[in-house]
This record gives C-alpha cells, structure tokens and sequence, in this order.
C-alpha cells in the first residue's frame, strides 16, 4: 500500500457543525472515497462511504483486517439507518428511541443497498447512530452513512485518543479529525433482534438493565469465536482486542502482592486505591465502571509501549456495569 500524508484536524466539539471547515474538508475526502478516522463516544472510528465498496475495501486494507469480519455503519437520523436495512422491526424502532444517538449497535436484516463488503456476506448490517458532535456533523455533512469499525490496526486495542490512532494508522489514512479523549472508551454494546426478544452479542456500556427496559434480554454468554469463522459475531474473537505484551488476569489477593515485590518487565494494571500510585510500569484506574472504561484502552497501550513481558491485570468486578469491561479484559487472556 502506498504511502500517504495524513492530515490531523484539530477540532473543538463544542463549536463544531457540519459546516466548520475541518468537517468539510473530512466530508471532501470521504465523498473521493478516502478515510477519515473520527472521534465518537465509544472509540475512534475509521470511516468511509459506506454504500461504495471501493471505500469500504481500503478500511480492511488500512487496518489489515479480515474481510470476514463485518463493520458497522454509523448514520444520522432513523430515515437513514432505515435506508440500510431490508425491515425496520417494531424493536429496532424502540431501541432506537430509548438509546439513539449512543452506544448501541443494532444488527438487522440487510438492504440490497448495502455492499457484500460491508456485511462480510451475512445476510444483516450492523448499524449505529453516534452521540459525539464531531461524528454527527461529519455523517451530516457527507450526506451518506458511513462504514466505521475502530480505528486501529487488527488485533490492536481500539483507540481512544487521536494519537492513539495516528500509532497504527499514521501514512494509511488521509486524514483524522482530533476531538480529545473518548467518553465511554469501550466499543458499542451489539444487540441482535430474535423475535420480541433482544440478544446481546457484544456487551457495552448500555448494559443488560436497561435494555431489559424495552424488551426481554436474552441471558447473554460470552462466547468466543473462531478468528476465521465469521458467525455469530465475528469481533467475538480472542485476538481482536489485545494487546501486544501477553495479559494475564489475577484475583485481588495475587495482584497484591506483585504490586509489593520487586517484579522486572511486568505490566500492572490495578484498581485505584490506598498506596496505589501510577509507576513506570503500573497504572491504576477508577474504582467506579464509567471511569475504568474511559481509561482503560490507553493505560493498555501505555503498558504495552513499555516493552514489559507480560500485562497483569487486577481482575475487576464482574457485575452490573462491569460486565462488558470484564469481558474485554476477559478476552485478552491467552
Ligand atoms: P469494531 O467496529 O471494530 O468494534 O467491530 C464491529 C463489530 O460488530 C465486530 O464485532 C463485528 O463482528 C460486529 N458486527 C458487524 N456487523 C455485524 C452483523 N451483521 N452481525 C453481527 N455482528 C456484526
Ligand atoms: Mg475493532
């Protein structure tokens, strides 16, 4: 792949409209068919035109992605997330009303719209309308969904940061427009609809309670699939959120005491508490879910960028809004 320059967009999301100028130059590249990491609530997302193949084919080449695995499309306005699917159940319709624009990705049957590439050949897409200001004005100002996975490279921890991106994507993208850290920091909770019933496929910071709110929730099992196999939801995979460095994951107890002993190329990675102070080669996050989450991709990449030879992690709570952190982290275990 040849190298390109990528342009960094600084952005204030308070001023900004489809209308301010690094959103229309953003807009321009998409529209040529380029990509444009952005900002969301979630993580950073790489986008392009989600109805150009031609577009959507360079996101897998950038990220070095396996064409089995689908992306998700991020849009406006309900009219336009119903443009992308074949039937706009009564449900999707409810969820939409209760968490849009936020982090729920709901997975419906597929519109002959939407390119093969998009949907990895299954017969649903994926689709998103995303709460961050910078998002929202660039889909409006593109006038198009937009295809975005996380912006990193496959396999890489998704990115919360601008620079975060530039670490893996840097000459590969045209552009990214900068908007600060990410607020929630974990990817989309992903439901999927069977019948009048909500099944997560991918747990996120809207969590079991409140979907159990709209319709009856499936009891969710974390399930890991195969890298190759694109069913049932192929991000399910182990290596798709880890890092370099090998995570092991230890109870409260054993995390201790690592944290007392001397321990050479060791990555720490705690809860916030007495005695804790971050280190050169330890970080500790909130003690409270919304906090971790935000933290925790960066606090990741910091360790890894260490050169430590292995990442323990102190095993958070698993309950209530834990459960998706804990699944992430879960799955970074070799
Ligand atoms: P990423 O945007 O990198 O967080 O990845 C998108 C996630 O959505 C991955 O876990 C995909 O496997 C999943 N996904 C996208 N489209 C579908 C779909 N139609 N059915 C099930 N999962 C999907
Ligand atoms: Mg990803």
């Amino acid at each position: 792949m040849s190298e390109r320059t990528t342009i960094v967009g600084e952005i204030n999301q308070v001023e900004v409209d489809p209308g301010h100028e690094m959103i229309e130059q953003a807009a321009r590249l998409l529209l040529d068919g380029g990509l444009v990491a952005f900002p969301t609530e979630t993580v950073y997302g790489l986008g392009a035109l989600a109805l150009s193949p031609r577009a959507v084919r360079r996101i897998f080449e950038a990220k070095g992605r396996p064409a089995t695995n689908p992306l998700i499309c991020h849009v406006w306005s309900v009219d336009q997330a119903r443009s992308l699917a074949a039937e706009w159940p009564e449900l999707a319709q409810r969820l939409a009303d209760e968490f849009w624009p936020g982090p729920l990705t709901i997975v419906v049957p597929r519109s002959s719209r939407v390119p093969d590439e998009v949907c990895a050949g299954l017969e649903t897409v994926a689709i998103r309308m995303p709460a961050h200001p910078v998002a929202r004005a660039l889909i409006e100002a593109v006038g198009e969904p937009l295809a975005a996975p996380s912006a990193n490279r496959y396999t890489e921890v998704s990115p919360t940061s601008a620079a975060h991106v530039l670490d893996g994507l840097e000459g590969r993208i045209e552009m990214v427009l900068d908007g600060g850290g990410c607020q929630v920091g974990l990817e989309s909770t992903l439901v999927a609809l069977v019948g009048d019933e909500i099944e997560i496929l991918r747990p996120g910071m809207v969590g079991a309670e409140q979907l159990a709110e709209v319709a009856r929730v499936r009891d969710f099992k974390a399930q890991v699939v195969d890298d190759l196999k694109a069913r049932p939801s192929p991000g399910l995979s182990r290596r798709h959120y880890s890092p370099t460095a090998p995570v092991r994951m230890v109870e409260g107890g054993e995390f201790e005491g690592l944290r007392r002993g001397v321990g050479t190329k060791i990555g720490l990675l705690g809860l916030c508490g007495a005695g804790r102070s971050d280190g050169a080669d330890r970080r500790f996050l909130p003690a409270d879910p919304d906090g971790y989450a935000r933290g925790l991709y960066g606090a990741l990449r910091y360790l890894d960028r260490r050169g430590v030879d292995e990442i323990v992690i102190e095993a958070p709570p698993r309950e209530g809004r834990w459960t998706a952190i804990y699944d992430r982290l879960a799955r970074m275990g070799r």
